[in-house]
């Protein structure tokens, strides 16, 4: 057993049995990191990198899909990072049809696009629009399980530096949920609701 990762795990559980402080956790998110990340358990360099959520306190946590697959035994992030894989080699590539449904369910494309993505899984002969749909919506995926897209200490950190230029802008809200970012892992929900409202009110890019 990896001592430092269930530790971790540990203090963010109810339970302090491991056999059960296990079972509280389940898979929320899986994330591609191009920059290096370090894994709960002090692994370094990870990429593929899941969230997973507390059921019974609602903690969230990363942590690098070796260790989930390993010490949690979730492994709903595998298929995840094999559609990505497949589709950062070939952009016409498909992804398989459990991600399909792990995208949509997510709210990472519309209903239309999944339908359509339905209505042409198997088919190899489409008119150029129809191509040109299924790219758009293939890179819609890249960029919904691209950590650098969606880290919350990546905005946060995003704001700060726009900031250094745009100085009546006032930080003191931006630092107080960038030091519970580091106590808690990850923003509340209503914490990132308002720094995304900061980021697109003042189209920060
Ligand atoms: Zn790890």
């Amino acid at each position: 057993m990896h001592y430092k990762l269930t530790e971790e795990i540990l203090n963010l559980s109810e339970s302090k049995e491991w056999d059960f402080a296990k079972l509280e956790w389940s898979f929320e998110f899986a994330y591609y990191a191009e920059e290096l990340q370090k894994c709960l358990c002090g692994h370094y360099p990870i990429k593929n990198i899941c969230v997973i959520k507390n059921r019974r306190n609602s903690s969230v946590t990363e942590v690098g899909n070796c260790c989930i697959n390993k010490f949690l035994g979730i492994d709903e992030g595998n298929k995840i990072f094999i559609s990505i894989k497949k589709l950062k080699d070939s952009e016409t590539a498909s992804m398989s049809s459990e991600v399909i449904e792990y995208i949509y369910k997510k709210k990472g494309i519309s209903d239309f696009e999944y339908n359509f993505y339905k209505s042409i899984y198997r088919k190899r002969i489409m008119s150029d629009k129809q191509w040109d749909i299924k790219k758009r919506i293939n890179q819609k995926f890249l960029n919904f399980t691209s950590y650098e897209t969606n880290s919350h200490f990546n905005k946060i950190n995003l704001v700060l530096k726009w900031a250094q230029t745009n100085i009546t802008f006032n930080t003191d809200f931006v630092q107080s949920i960038k030091k519970s970012c580091q106590k808690n892992g990850r923003l509340t929900e209503k914490q990132l609701e308002s720094l995304n409202k900061i980021i697109s009110a003042f189209k920060i890019q």
